[in-house]
């Protein structure tokens, strides 16, 4: 029976959608959260599919921290390009993934799976 790993991780970012309703939005910031599901079809030893420890750190490599998303990707950062992104940059990590959510607010994401 597989596990699914879920991992959190919050990151400060600001972004503008180039084309919102018609013209850029203005550039603005959020507390941004990543959510990741990978799954583990075994346990090792202690229990653990997954390091929770280690993909937080490998999170840490790859979250845009404190920039601005439309100054380093090629692509409007909306949540739903992000969670899009950010899967398939996951995915090379952990070919095993199912899943990335990525809420804009508390109340707002995208999720992108295959
Ligand atoms: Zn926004």
């Amino acid at each position: 029976m597989p596990y699914i790993v879920r991992v959190r991780k919050e990151f400060q970012s600001a972004h503008f959608l180039t084309d919102y309703h018609g013209k850029p939005e203005p550039l603005h910031g959020h507390t941004w959260m990543i959510e990741v599901f990978i799954k583990a079809d075994k346990l090792d030893k202690g229990g653990m599919g997954y390091d929770f420890v280690e993909i937080d750190k490998f999170l840490d490599e790859i979250l845009p921290n404190y920039k601005c998303m439309n100054d380093i990707y090629d692509f409007s950062p909306s949540a739903e390009n992000l969670a899009k992104y950010f899967y398939y940059k996951i995915k090379e990590k952990y070919p095993s993934l199912q899943k990335v959510v990525v809420w804009e607010t508390k109340y707002g994401g995208a999720e992108y799976y295959e």
